[in-house]
Formats: C-alpha cells, structure tokens, sequence
C-alpha cells in the first residue's frame, strides 16, 4: 500500500487533534476546515473509496454514522444542524484515498454543493 496520511494519524506517525477514539474508528479536526466545526470520523481499517466497501463493513459504516452523531452532540451542532458528506473518487473532490466522513457544523450552509 502506498503511504497514506490517514493511516499515518491513525497510527500516530502523524499528529492531529483527535476528539474521538476507539478500537475501530477514530475521529480528529480537519486540518483545513471549512465550517467551524470541521471533523473526520475515520475507520481505522485502510477502505480506499465507499466503492471499496463491502458486506463485512456494514457494522463499520454504522458505527461511523453513530460516532459522528456523538461527536456533532459534543460539539453542539445537533440541534442547529449539520452535513456528513464522504466523497468517492475525482469527481467528488476526494483527496485522500482512505475513507472518512466529513462532519460539518456551525453555520449555514448551501443546496446543491458545489
Ligand atoms: P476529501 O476531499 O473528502 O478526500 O477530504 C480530505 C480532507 O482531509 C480535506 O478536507 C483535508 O483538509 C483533510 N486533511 C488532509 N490532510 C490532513 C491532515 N494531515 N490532518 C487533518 N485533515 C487533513
Ligand atoms: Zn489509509
């Protein structure tokens, strides 16, 4: 596997501002956020794209959505509202090719994304 930025946070090879652990998913503060409260839960199992999910994951993506549901309670975003996005593959905009779940709160957003 070529080297990857989320497994070396996970790892803790690289450092990032976790608010967020357990033996499955991990979660930490987008280091370019684009709402105030900008995180990424993160699966520590090496998924390249929601392409790449499979039948075994189902649990694991379940947990990442009740993950970032506690998480958006601990940041104070669940009432006023929030977006969980994860993209796939160029044409969504993906960067990195491990996957996560964008956590975005604390303003207004728009519909349709851009
Ligand atoms: P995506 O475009 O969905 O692949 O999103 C990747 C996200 O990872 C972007 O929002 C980046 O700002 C964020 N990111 C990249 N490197 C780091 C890092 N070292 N620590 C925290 N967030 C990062
Ligand atoms: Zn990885």
């Amino acid at each position: 596997m070529q080297e990857c930025v989320f497994c070396n946070i996970i790892s803790k090879k690289t450092p990032a501002e976790f608010v967020y652990e357990n033996e499955r998913v991990v979660a930490f503060r987008d280091i370019n956020p684009q709402a105030p409260v900008h995180i990424l839960i993160v699966p520590r199992k090496h998924i390249a794209t929601t392409n790449d999910v499979g039948e075994a994951d189902k649990d694991l993506i379940g947990e990442m959505i009740l993950v970032a549901k506690q998480i958006a309670q601990q940041e104070g975003v669940a009432d006023s509202g929030y977006r969980l996005v994860m993209n796939c593959n160029e044409n969504s905009g993906q960067e990195i090719y491990h996957l996560h779940l964008h956590l975005l709160g604390g303003r207004r957003m728009t519909w349709p994304p851009g």
